[in-house]
C-alpha cells in the first residue's frame, strides 16, 4: 500500500501479496448477500412472459458470495489502489482535483437520485430548475447562450460540438470538409473529428509552444468547418494570440470549437465566449469536482453561441414563461436539432453535484479556484527549476511540461521511469509522454485542492526521483516501483500475451 510521502513505505503481509483472488474465486454455491422482503405480488409464469425457446437453458454464472466477503476483498482491493482521495495526483490534463463529500451526499438525496427520467415535469420541478440554471451557470463561465447537458463526457462532447459544427455548415448550404487542430491536441480531438466525418488538418506549434499563427493562415479556406483548440493549450500556455486565431477562421466562414476539458485555469476570469469561440465543452468530472477516472461517470455538456442554438440536442429543460401552473418544462426537439446525444437527461446526477460545486464556491470562489490552480502550478514549476529540464520555462496557467528527453540521450531513462520511481515516493504520477510535442514530456497539474506542505512533498518526491536517476541511472529507475503491490508491468506483454487468471471450469465447481 502506498501512502502519501511517506517515502518507502513498507507493505503489510496482506499487501504484499500480488495475487488477491479474482471475484469469482470467492464464489461458493449458495452464498449470497441479498434478501428480497416477502411480498404479496403473485408469482407469475417464466412461459408466459418469456417464449420457452428465448429462455436461457445453463443457468447464468454469477458470483455467490456473503456480503462480508464481498465487502472484504473490494475494500482490499480499493487499499491496494492509488486514490485522489488518498494524495496529491498532478495528472496533468486530467484534472485529479479533490471532490469534496458533501457532493456525494446532495447525489445520495432521495429527491436527486430516486426519481425516474420518466417522471412527468409537473412532479420534478425541482430537478428541472437545477438543470436550468446549470445551463445558465455554464453559459455564465463560457460566455455562451445554450447548452446541452446530455453528453457523458468530454470527448462526447467534442463529437456533439462537431455535429453541431457539421449542421451549421449545412443550414448554410455547404459541405465543408476539414477541421485544423494544433498538434499539440488531447488525442480526442482528432478521433472526434474522423467521427464527425470531417479529415483532420494539423497546425504545427510554434517555438514558443503555441499557434503558428501565419502558417493557420495558410491553412485557412473556404473548405475549413472550424479549429479545435484548448487554451490555456496542453503545454499549459495561453494562445496569446487568440483574438487573431479567432478572426482568421470566422473570415473563411469557419467556427471556433473550444476543448474546455479544463476549465482550472480560467474560471470566473475569462471567457471563451469572449476569445471568440462558437462551441464549448466543459469537462464537469475535471473542472466541477465530480468523481472519474474509475470513480464515477462524467459530463460533457456542450455550450453554444446564438446562431447554434437550433441544432442543440433536445428535449432541453426550460423556464416556462407562458406556463399559468408550471415554472419549468421541456422544450421540444426542432426540426433542426442534430438529436439526441444520450438517452433521457445525459448523466443527470453527476450534473446535480456539479451545480452543488457551482453553488458552494459562488463566483468569487470560482475565481479562487483558478487564481489558485494557477498559482500552485507556477510554484511547483520554480520549485522543479534546475531539477527538470522545463522546455517552455516562463509563466504557465494551470499545468506544465517538464522533459526526461536529456536524461533519455545521456542514460537511457524515460519518463515512464519517473513515472514509476514517483510511485515509489509514495505520489501518484504525473500524465507522461503527452502533448506528443515535447520528448519524454511529463505533464504536472498540483491542481487548486493541495495545500502548500503537499506541494513541497511532491516537489521533494521529484526531486528524490531526480537524484536517483543521477546517481544509479537506469538501475533502480527500470525496477522502480520497488514497494506497490504490483510491481514493474510490462504493458506491451499485457495487451499481446493476456494470462486470464479466472477459468469458470476450474473455479465454480466448489
Ligand atoms: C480529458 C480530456 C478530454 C476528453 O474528456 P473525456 O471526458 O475523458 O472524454 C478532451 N480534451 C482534453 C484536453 C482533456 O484533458
Amino acid at each position: 500500500m502506498i501512502s502519501p510521502g511517506a517515502g518507502k513505505a513498507s507493505s503489510s503481509p496482506l499487501m504484499g501479496n500480488d495475487s488477491e483472488p479474482t471475484i469469482f474465486e470467492y464464489s461458493h454455491r449458495g452464498r449470497k448477500s441479498w434478501s428480497f422482503a416477502d411480498t404479496d405480488i403473485p408469482d407469475i409464469e417464466l412461459d408466459s412472459i418469456i417464449p420457452p425457446q428465448y429462455q436461457r437453458q445453463e443457468p447464468l454464472e454469477l458470483v455467490e458470495m456473503s456480503e462480508r466477503d464481498i465487502v472484504a476483498h473490494f475494500t482490499r482491493l480499493s487499499q491496494r489502489n492509488y486514490a485522489v482521495d488518498v494524495g496529491a495526483y498532478p495528472l496533468g490534463s486530467c484534472t485529479m482535483k479533490y471532490n469534496p463529500k458533501i457532493f456525494d451526499y446532495i447525489a445520495t438525496l432521495a429527491g436527486v437520485s430516486a426519481v425516474h427520467p420518466a417522471t412527468p415535469a409537473s412532479s420534478i420541478q425541482g430537478w428541472l430548475e437545477l438543470m436550468v440554471n446549470f445551463e445558465t451557470s455554464l453559459c455564465e463561465i463560457t460566455g455562451m447562450a445554450a447548452a446541452t447537458l446530455q453528453p457523458a463526457a468530454g470527448a462526447a462532447g467534442e463529437m456533439t460540438g462537431l455535429l453541431l459544427m457539421r449542421a451549421w455548415h449545412n443550414h448554410m448550404g455547404q459541405n465543408r470538409k476539414k477541421v485544423l487542430i494544433p498538434d499539440s491536441a488531447h488525442g480526442t480531438n482528432p478521433a472526434s473529428v474522423r467521427l464527425g466525418g470531417y479529415e483532420v488538418v494539423t497546425v504545427p506549434s510554434n517555438s514558443k509552444g503555441l499557434v503558428d499563427l501565419e502558417v493557420l493562415k495558410d491553412l485557412l479556406d473556404e473548405d475549413v468547418a472550424g479549429i479545435m483548440l484548448t487554451n490555456p493549450n496542453t503545454l499549459g500556455l495561453y494562445e496569446e494570440e487568440i483574438a487573431q486565431i479567432a478572426k482568421a477562421v470566422h473570415e473563411v466562414g469557419g467556427l471556433l470549437y473550444y476543448d474546455g476539458a479544463n476549465l482550472n485555469a480560467i474560471l470566473g476570469v475569462i471567457r471563451p465566449g469572449d476569445m471568440g469561440f462558437d462551441i464549448v465543452h466543459v469537462n464537469v468530472h475535471k473542472t466541477f469536482a465530480t468523481p472519474h477516472g474509475g470513480g464515477g461517470p462524467g459530463a460533457g455538456p456542450v455550450a453554444v453561441s446564438e446562431k447554434l442554438i437550433p441544432f442543440l440536442p433536445g428535449p432541453r429543460p426550460v423556464r416556462l414563461e407562458n406556463d399559468s401552473v408550471l415554472k419549468f418544462g421541456w422544450q421540444q426537439m426542432p426540426s433542426t436539432s442534430i438529436g439526441r446525444l444520450h438517452s433521457w437527461h445525459g448523466n443527470a446526477v453527476v450534473i446535480a453535484r456539479a451545480y452543488g460545486y457551482l453553488l458552494a464556491n459562488g463566483a468569487e470562489g470560482l475565481r479562487k479556484v483558478a487564481n489558485t490552480a494557477v498559482l500552485n502550478a507556477n510554484w511547483l514549476r520554480h520549485r522543479l527549476r534546475g531539477i527538470y529540464e522545463i522546455p517552455f520555462d516562463r509563466p504557465n496557467m494551470h499545468e506544465f511540461i517538464a522533459s526526461i528527453g536529456k536524461e533519455k540521450r545521456k542514460a537511457g531513462l524515460h519518463a515512464m521511469d519517473v513515472a514509476k520511481m514517483l510511485l515509489e515516493q509514495g505520489f501518484h504520477a504525473p500524465t507522461i509522454n503527452f502533448p506528443l510535442i515535447v520528448e519524454e514530456a511529463l505533464m504536472i497539474e498540483p491542481t487548486e485542492t493541495e495545500s502548500p506542505q503537499t506541494l513541497e512533498q511532491l516537489a521533494q518526491a521529484f526531486e528524490q526521483v531526480a537524484k536517483q536517476m543521477q546517481d544509479s541511472g537506469t538501475e533502480i529507475a527500470h525496477q522502480a516501483p520497488r514497494n506497490t503491490p504490483v510491481r514493474r508491468l510490462d504493458e506491451a506483454r499485457a495487451a499481446r500475451k493476456l494470462i486470464q487468471t479466472w477459468d469458470a471450469n476450474q473455479t465454480l465447481q466448489n
